[in-house]
């Protein structure tokens, strides 16, 4: 069976990175696409890891080229996720798994509709603005303009096929990895299983 395609979208600061990480600690199926920005890599960032970190040139080319699957402008930087980063998990059967925002997660639904989209929630408004707080890397105008985002994102979730809220880290992964069997065991995903029972299956 050839891999799935997850998307996962969630605002700033409902820990959507810890959660992929702690995933893919506890699972070898699915593995992360790894898209291309033009923003500066963040401290600790690895090109090639986290992203792959391109000129706006090479970002440019690279959509003429039609090597960039769906792309956006977030805070004015370019972000998009690669075909060949999707192309390369999928052939090796393994999950893809895209790290994107609410619009790009809409253009992969039009393109790719038997893809499985989850969103992640904080547990409450006041939870995720002192998470924001918590991190204490923002100003007060930032955080402010960060939870007015997250109220625009969070509009989107109903067009997701899953809702992860995460409360407690350990659940919220437990969840995901969840969907992630759920969806492998869809009926309509498992045609070669029910035709090797000879006439689709049919009694
Ligand atoms: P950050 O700069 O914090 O890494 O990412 C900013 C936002 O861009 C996040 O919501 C992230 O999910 C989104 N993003 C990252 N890669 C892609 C991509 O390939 N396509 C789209 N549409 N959004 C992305």
């Amino acid at each position: 069976m050839k891999g799935l395609l997850f998307v996962i979208s969630a605002p700033a600061g409902c820990g959507k990175d810890t959660i992929l990480n702690e995933l893919f600690k506890k699972t070898d199926t699915a593995g992360y696409a790894v898209s291309a920005t033009t923003r500066a890599p963040r401290e600790g960032e690895v090109n090639g890891v986290h992203y792959h970190f391109l000129t706006r040139e090479e970002f440019e080319h690279k959509i003429a080229e039609k090597e960039v699957l769906e792309y956006t402008e977030y805070c004015g930087s370019y972000y998009g996720t690669l075909r060949k980063s999707v192309d390369d998990l999928i052939n090796q059967s393994k999950d893809a798994i895209l790290k994107i925002e609410v619009e790009g997660a809409m253009n992969i639904r039009r393109m790719f509709p038997e893809a499985c989209l989850v969103f992640i929630l904080p547990p409450s408004w006041e939870v995720l603005e002192k998470r924001l707080r918590d991190r204490g890397t923002e100003t007060e105008e930032k955080i402010v303009e960060r939870t007015k985002q997250a109220r625009t994102e969070i509009k989107y979730a109903e067009n997701y096929d899953y809702l992860i809220v995460n409360d407690k880290l350990d659940e919220a992964v437990d969840d995901l990895l969840a969907v992630l069997r759920a969806e492998k065991l869809r009926r309509s995903r498992s045609d070669e299983l029910l035709n090797s029972f000879g006439e689709g299956g049919k009694a």
